[in-house]
């Protein structure tokens, strides 16, 4: 399971772009990077995307998916398989107004109809087969509602999950139980950090309470060091196995 980080940075930060992860060049995790350009730098292309997973409706998750379905709709070459966008209740009403304000009804329409993206609705508890890979869904508590954790797992048994944003919670440490790599945001280092995210000591604590769990820590509002856990780079690749720690 081949794991890319198209973005790193928080929502405001500087020290990389917006939220979005690459699985095995076939799964997108939040859609907030300028995804159609750096899909290209990963050696793979917007059209071999055939799930995209939201974790929440912020701006810095979400802003570029227009940008990838219009890639899709007006490319010369038709994508080989069908999209599937899933994501917390709502999805599908907050993508059709992402596209509508965004670039007007013409371009939603021919989403709608040359990208026809199929949409599943996640929620807490959710545990379904999308695109190949199991994805568990669970909530988190976060500035704004709904907001979910995944951990997707492949065929051979890896698994990785995301912890989205979020503050402490029962959701966010069920998400991490039994993941070979959690992909988990640390907004801030110095002391607590408002708007529902988490701060180093918390995710220390998250850390020690999962020691078969290699902690890769984004959603970064700087690039600082934490003992015993990967700090992200924008377009970072990591290759997980199922006995990776
Ligand atoms: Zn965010």
């Amino acid at each position: 399971m081949k794991l890319t980080v198209l973005g790193s940075g928080s929502a405001f930060s500087t020290c990389g772009c917006n939220a979005g992860y690459l699985v095995d060049g076939r799964v997108l995790v939040d859609c907030g990077a300028p995804v159609p350009a750096l899909v290209r730098r990963a050696a793979t292309s917007i059209h071999a995307i055939t799930l995209v997973l939201l974790t929440h409706f912020h701006a810095d998750h979400s802003f570029s998916l227009p940008t990838v379905l219009g890639a899709r709709a007006f490319a010369d070459e038709a994508a080989p398989g069908a999209l599937v966008i899933g994501g917390p209740v709502g999805t599908r009403e907050y993508v059709a107004r992402l596209l509508g304000d965004g670039y007007g009804s013409y371009v939603r329409h021919e989403v709608d109809t040359r990208v026809a993206p199929e949409y599943a609705v996640l929620q807490d508890g959710s545990d379904v087969e999308l695109a190949g890979y199991r994805v568990q869904s669970h909530a988190v508590v976060h500035s704004t509602g709904p907001s979910l954790a995944y951990r997707l797992t492949d065929a051979a048994g890896a698994s990785i999950g995301f912890s989205g944003d979020s503050e402490m919670c029962g959701g966010l440490r069920r998400s991490i139980a039994g993941c070979d790599l959690y992909v988990c945001e640390c907004t801030g280092w110095d002391g607590p950090t408002p708007g529902g995210h988490l701060w180093r000591d918390e995710v220390a604590s998250l850390m020690a309470s999962n020691p078969g769990t290699r902690f890769l820590l984004s959603h970064l509002s700087a690039r600082r060091h934490l003992p015993g856990a990967l700090i992200a780079h924008d377009m970072l690749s990591l290759e997980i196995s199922p006995d990776a720690t």
